[in-house]
């Protein structure tokens, strides 16, 4: 089966690679679309003042598939691409990637690949109870692994860096003016 096939690569291929390593394209750090973290009067730390979305939890909607993350996120977008559409059922994905060795998850999420405009399979993970969308891992970028934000357990710090895919964005959908947007895929 497809599906499992490639989920157990994903753990077999696991190598501890640390925030270095992540190509600047990822983090947008060059472009300055790098993941924007929130300002000091979001932090959660008082005594430190330091951003702390170094350690957040979430789940799915009926609990049966749970996650935890420790590091920071890397990556944060809105994908308007028509799969995204039809997977989300809304006008688009709010993805938050992280690492993908730092995420550890509990309950079994089904997943269902689909070839991306990419031409590269992206692995969609969802509650197979309950039908919630957690988790994209897309082949491109086997390190990493994107959260579905509104499943964290505080979903208040999301920060969406870019749009991308809006070709194909629909009329309804409204999008922040103040960040940058790539018709198809941003630049690698
Ligand atoms: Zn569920
Ligand atoms: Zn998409």
């Amino acid at each position: 089966m497809v599906q499992s096939r490639i989920r157990t690569e994903f753990v077999a291929t696991h190598k501890v690679i640390s925030r270095a390593t992540i190509p600047p394209a990822l983090t947008g750090n060059d472009r300055g679309w790098s993941y924007s973290k929130p300002s000091q009067s979001d932090a959660r730390d008082c005594q430190t003042g330091e951003w702390m979305m170094n350690s957040f939890t979430g789940r799915c909607l009926c609990g049966a598939v749970r996650y935890e993350f420790t590091g920071d996120a890397v990556l944060a977008l809105n994908c308007h691409c028509r799969d995204c559409q039809r997977a989300s059922g809304g006008a688009s994905t709010p993805a938050l990637f992280v690492l993908r060795n730092s995420l550890k998850i509990s309950g079994s999420a089904k997943y269902y690949d689909s070839i991306g405009e990419s031409g590269k399979v992206i692995s969609r993970g969802f509650c197979p109870n309950c039908g919630s969308a957690l988790f994209g891992q897309p082949e491109l970028m086997p390190d990493v692994i994107s959260i579905r934000p509104g499943t964290l357990d505080d979903p208040s710090t999301f920060r969406p860096a870019i749009d991308i895919y809006t070709a194909s964005a629909q009329p309804w959908d409204v999008m922040d003016p103040a960040i940058p947007k790539f018709s198809a895929a941003p630049p690698r």
